[in-house]
């Protein structure tokens, strides 16, 4: 069975829920496709306060706050993962796991995932001491020690949850010098809780059921060494979740997608905004901004391309 819309929107993060407000307030029939979590990666940050005008907010509370926002104003979300995108004449067909829909715009904010540290035992112990999510995990390692992995906001954000629950936090980092944000890496130095191990990375994650460790490698002399630990939590960049439309439209080396200053792809009707697209400065409120841009480009598109019915 086939559901018309006027716009779908692919992915429920910060980009995909204001582009749900803006297209259900500009009255066009809107559904949102989201295939886990309202929210995305700020639904798992634990406290966002750099979003203007909301001093201190959790990211989750501040993702159901715009779902329930875009709803009341008449955005449909629907629990679906999208498989791939068709031009069908003036229409887009977008399938699910669980039927398609058919649209005059699509705007494509499926955002990114947390990329892998790609050693032995990491896939393996995923779920038994490794995770890529300190808000929801750190608390199951409560008075003991874990690795955080990665100099970026993300890791120190995540660490700095950890830190709340755990005996101790192991910072380990490729370089001497943090790629953070400077009032979180003020917290963070500040913080007992932390040892940082620079110029730093881990080879092997060790353990048989459960993780009891990690193995080092200090850059500078190609030493190893393994660290006792409990658990290990990767943030180490992400990758845009676009492979499902990467023949589709033009995209950068990394698979985000190449837009112009309003959000248009190369394809007539297709828009991408947030972190799935190509330079974004993946923040809550750029992304907001870029689907908000999105979705007035949308019913541009479709107000001259699908004039009165
Ligand atoms: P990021 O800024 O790209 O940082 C990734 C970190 O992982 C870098 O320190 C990088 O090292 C390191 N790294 C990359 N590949 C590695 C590898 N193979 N092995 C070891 N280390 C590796 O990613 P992010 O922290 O996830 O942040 C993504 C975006 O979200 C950023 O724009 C950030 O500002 C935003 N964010 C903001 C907040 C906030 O509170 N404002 C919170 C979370 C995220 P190098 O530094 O050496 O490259």
């Amino acid at each position: 069975m086939e559901q018309d819309y006027d716009v779908v929107i692919v992915g429920g993060g910060p980009a995909g829920l204001a582009a749900g407000l803006y297209a259900a307030r500009a009255r066009r029939r809107t559904v949102l496709l989201e295939k886990g979590v309202i929210g995305g990666q700020i639904s798992l940050t634990e406290r966002v306060e750099n979003y203007p005008g909301v001093e201190a907010i959790g990211g989750f509370d501040l993702a159901q706050n715009m779902l329930r926002q875009a709803e009341s104003c008449g955005l449909e979300t629907h629990y679906k993962a999208v498989l791939g995108l068709e031009r069908l004449d003036a229409l887009w067909q977008v399938r699910t796991n669980d039927g398609d829909y058919r649209a005059k715009a699509v705007i494509i904010t499926s955002g990114a995932d947390y990329n892998r540290l790609e050693v032995p035992g990491e896939e393996r112990l995923t779920g038994r001491g490794v995770s890529y999510c300190a808000t929801c995990d750190a608390p199951f390692f409560a008075g003991q020690e874990v690795a955080v992995v990665g100099g970026g906001d993300s890791a120190l954000d995540e660490g700095m949850f950890a830190a709340r629950h755990v005996a101790k936090v192991y910072l380990i980092h490729r370089r001497d010098e943090l790629r953070a944000s400077r009032i979180l890496q003020e917290r963070v130095l500040a913080d007992p809780k932390f040892e940082f191990v620079w110029n730093t990375v881990i080879t092997e994650v060790l353990g048989e059921e459960q993780v009891t460790g990690v193995r080092l490698r200090h850059l500078p002399t190609g030493e190893e060494r393994v660290l006792p630990v409990a658990g290990v939590f990767v943030f180490i960049g992400q990758h845009p979740n676009t492979a499902y439309l990467r023949s589709l439209v033009s995209t950068d080396e990394g698979g985000h997608i190449l837009v112009n200053e309003w959000m248009e792809t190369d394809e007539p009707g297709l828009f991408a905004a947030g972190d799935a697209r190509h330079n974004s400065a993946r923040q809550v409120a750029t992304s907001v901004g870029d689907g908000a841009t999105a979705a007035i480009a949308a019913e541009r598109y479709i107000s001259s391309r699908f004039p009165v019915e």
